[in-house]
């Protein structure tokens, strides 16, 4: 936004655009009417970025490269023009033409190359927007680039030891013909933004899917505040259909015409719309319900996972849980127990979490969980992590019991789960009276977050501490919630 201030059209700007001129055009114009939400999850990522980006910049300024100041920006632009003259390669090789300003995270001369570096394992269509506008101001200003890469983190790295050379963590990927193919629409582009600055007001909005992912559109509060009740946006999956079906002026679920295909999931959203009220097939529910076996054991994980593998055997973005919580109901008039693990050192808190499993969930009775294929893999990794547990942790899995099936296959849906089965949308509709919106950590995202910030090295004490105790809060809720749960689905086909 700072650049954005200064009437500067950058790489992230452009992107801006490329998802949505009125976002672009909002960021730029009316930034005062962003969501007001906790962008902990941002800042988390953006980090990532920057050291996934100063890890790979390191290994080229080891080799010789050049590494010119970002700011001031005049600067900046200057000790690039120097620095050309050097022949090597150039780290935050800074370029302005007209409006456009780039950064390049590396500008490898001696081979030609532009290098963008991504905190992430797969080409995304943005990164390509990303690299053509560098690509179109740097040739601009005649210099011969003739490749474009993508610095990707490679997914089968491994961290085998604390002397691992982080710059393996990169993998380069040759994108040179497909930022070839989006080159030429930069020009007119960057001509509708030269007239999108100049001009008054904001493009229409139009909803689609950009306004949702990769990440929530951060106008959505203002820019979707009369789609509030439009329940047709609550189509699950099949986004396509949703935002044509919208676009057409269709707002309700229950007024999709006959004449347009449903999987039977949405048909029973349309139905529930129409009834006003849940649709239950109670039936299928007491078969399911009457699966289980006491005790039951009420089992939830929290992980983290990190770009840059932090311990001994671990990958990139492989989830580390550091947590679990579980509750216990011996039978089906026996006193709730509860039982809670949380790590609170920054050491590797798998072993330690296998063996809390394995003395605390016994070996026969049902283990519920949410959402199942997660805790599954869970517990796979601690398998091959902690093998004395191997027996114990099989046990758990093989008796894993998922409480999202009655929502997910649509036995019980209710209209305000508003197309969701998250257990954060099931739950407030019911069980009303217990909440994750008095926590200080309301969902996974945060909780991970928060952890990291707890076992951070200059977090204060007190701070460590009021983190530990809101996530023992809010990981206990996640599996108190579902005994909640499983109690209305009882009552429901009693
Ligand atoms: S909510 Fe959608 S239409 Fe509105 S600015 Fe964001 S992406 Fe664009």
């Amino acid at each position: 936004v700072g650049i954005a201030m200064a009437g500067l059209i950058t790489k992230s700007l452009y992107v801006l655009f490329k998802r949505c001129p009125r976002l672009f055009a909002l960021t730029v114009k009316k930034p005062e009417l962003r969501d007001s939400a906790d962008d902990g999850f941002a800042k988390h990522l953006a980090e990532q970025g920057i050291r996934v980006g100063r890890i790979a910049q390191e290994a080229f300024k080891a080799k010789g490269a050049i590494e010119v100041a970002s700011f001031p920006i005049k600067k900046a632009v200057v000790d690039t023009a120097r620095a050309v003259l050097s022949g090597c390669a150039i780290i935050e090789a800074s370029f302005l033409r007209g409006r456009a300003f780039v950064r390049a995270d590396i500008l490898n001369l001696p081979e030609s190359e532009l290098i963008e570096i991504k905190s992430c394992t797969r080409i995304k269509d943005e990164h390509l927007d990303d690299v053509a506008i560098q690509l179109h101001v740097i040739r601009k200003h005649g210099l011969k680039v003739e490749k474009a890469s993508l610095g990707l983190i490679d997914k089968t790295f491994v961290l085998k030891s604390p002397k691992t050379p982080l710059s393996d963590l990169i993998t380069r990927v040759d994108i040179t013909s497909m930022v070839e193919a989006v080159l030429p629409e930069i020009g007119p582009n960057l001509k509708d933004i030269e007239k999108l600055i100049k001009g008054k007001g904001t493009p229409a909005r139009v909803i689609g899917q950009h306004c949702f992912s990769p990440t929530p559109c951060p106008f959505s509060g203002y820019c979707l505040k009369n789609c509030a009740a439009h329940t047709i946006l609550n189509l699950r999956r099949d986004g396509k259909k949703k935002f044509e079906l919208h676009a057409s002026g269709i707002r309700n679920l229950s007024d999709i015409p006959a004449y347009v295909t449903l999987t039977p999931f949405q048909k029973l959203q349309k139905t529930a719309e129409k009834q006003r009220s849940a649709v239950i097939d109670r039936a299928k529910i007491k078969t399911y319900l009457g699966s289980l076996k006491y005790p039951l054991y009420f089992l939830d994980f929290e992980a983290f996972m990190e770009a840059v593998p932090r311990y001994k055997g671990a990958h990139p973005y492989e989830q580390i849980p550091f947590q679990a919580s579980v509750h216990i109901q011996s039978s089906p008039d026996a006193k709730l127990e509860h039982h809670s693990f949380l790590h609170d050192k920054d050491t590797d808190p798998r072993k330690a979490l296998a063996a809390f499993l394995a003395r605390t969930i016994g070996n026969s009775g049902s283990v519920i969980v949410y959402h199942a294929s997660y805790e599954r893999g869970r517990i796979e990794d601690l398998m091959k992590i902690s093998p004395r547990h191997h027996f114990d942790l099989k046990s758990i899995n093989d008796r894993l019991w998922d409480l999202e099936e009655p929502f997910s296959r649509g036995w019980y849906l209710d209209p305000r789960f508003e197309g969701s089965t998250s257990i954060k949308y099931v739950l407030p509709v019911l069980v009303p009276d217990l909440s994750y919106k008095k926590l200080a950590i309301q969902n996974g995202t945060n909780a991970y977050i928060s952890y990291l910030e707890m076992i951070a090295k200059d977090t204060p004490p007190a701070k460590r501490k009021s983190i530990y105790q809101s996530l023992l809060e809010y990981c206990g809720l996640d599996t108190l919630a579902m005994v909640r749960i499983l109690s209305v689905l009882k009552e429901e086909v009693k």
